[in-house]
């Protein structure tokens, strides 16, 4: 999968949607039951110690990042549910060596199910740390209208057991790992996890790698907030680092400025029409230039105009 990077961007999300073809409508795919034996956990080197774990011939949710080590292992995400046992193979061969420890860390870039469906089964082992909201949101009922989505409360073993409001540090496999919240972006309770020796980042859902995001505007998420935070990590961010999206192939810099620039013009393009007084309806009908015909995935260009229509509505 290393290749994937050389590919051109267009083509990498043509691959990626290609890939992700199993019942998906971004985090919708919570809901899949059954593990489903055609996919698999692929792995990505990223740097150092650090892996990227993929679904491949399918969807398995959100990408998982990896820190493997003398310390043990700390990962960042825990994908769909039903691949909590997949994926803990995945981590068996990952282990550097024998007496290695196992899972100790289980960081939660923010409350879907698509990036927290193992914490049950995970929680047992790893002490899962994440920021205030994730746990407030997993620990009652939710609901996301746009996917005709009802989110049963999470049980105990499943929540975050240590949490925070604006940012706290792991040092772990010899690197301070920052954890960082940016308020309102794709929920009220995202987080960034900066490896600051191995020089990678993981944005969790705040970056979709070639393809249209999803922003959940029910739960705090806004396109406007989202785009001004995507900029404050271009500054504050080493350029040449490695960058693991929520969705989509390992990225750098360059593809979160791509991203940027795409929600900075498609915003103003349904924020024009709303100005003309368009209803929501015909701002979809209209569509968005072809050259955002590629960002289509399980998040379709009329699915990313109503987010973008809902955030500007607020
Ligand atoms: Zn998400």
């Amino acid at each position: 999968m290393k290749i994937i990077n050389s590919i051109p961007l267009v083509t990498r999300a043509l691959i990626v949607s290609a890939l992700l073809l199993a019942g998906f409508g971004a985090i919708n795919a919570a809901r899949a039951k059954s593990d489903k034996p055609e996919i698999t956990i692929g792995v990505v080197p990223v740097a150092g110690p650090i892996t990227m774990l993929i679904g491949v011939g399918g969807f398995s949710g959100g990408n998982v990042g990896v820190s493997a080590g003398p310390d043990g292992m700390l990962i960042i995400d825990d994908k769909l549910k039903p691949f909590s046992k997949k994926l803990e193979a995945r981590l068996d061969a990952l282990k550097t060596c024998l007496e290695c420890g196992d899972l100790k860390f289980l960081i939660n870039t923010h409350w879907h199910g698509d990036h927290t469906g193992g914490n049950a089964y995970f929680g047992g082992q790893a002490v899962i740390v994440a920021h205030d909201n994730v746990r407030k949101l997993m620990a009652a009922p939710q609901e996301i209208k746009i996917f005709k989505m009802k989110i049963p409360a999470a049980p105990d073993q499943a929540l975050p057991v240590i949490t925070y409001r604006n940012s706290v540090s792991v040092h772990f496999n010899g690197e301070e790992i920052r954890i960082i919240h940016f308020p309102n972006g794709h929920t009220d309770g995202d987080s960034v996890i900066h490896f600051t020796k191995s020089n990678v980042l993981h944005l969790g859902d705040q970056f979709f790698n070639g393809l249209f995001p999803f922003i959940d505007v029910e739960h705090g998420g806004n396109v406007v907030t989202m785009t001004r935070n995507v900029g404050e990590m271009i500054d504050m961010f080493p350029a040449d680092a490695k960058i693991i999206p929520g969705h989509g192939p390992l990225g750098d810099m360059n593809d979160l400025k791509t991203m940027r620039a795409m929600m900075k013009a498609t915003t103003k393009i349904v924020q024009d029409r709303m100005k003309a007084g368009k209803s929501l309806k015909e701002i979809q009908a209209a569509g968005l230039p072809e050259k955002w015909k590629s960002w289509s995935w399980r998040i379709s260009t009329e699915t990313w105009i109503a987010v973008i229509y809902d955030s500007l509505k607020k």
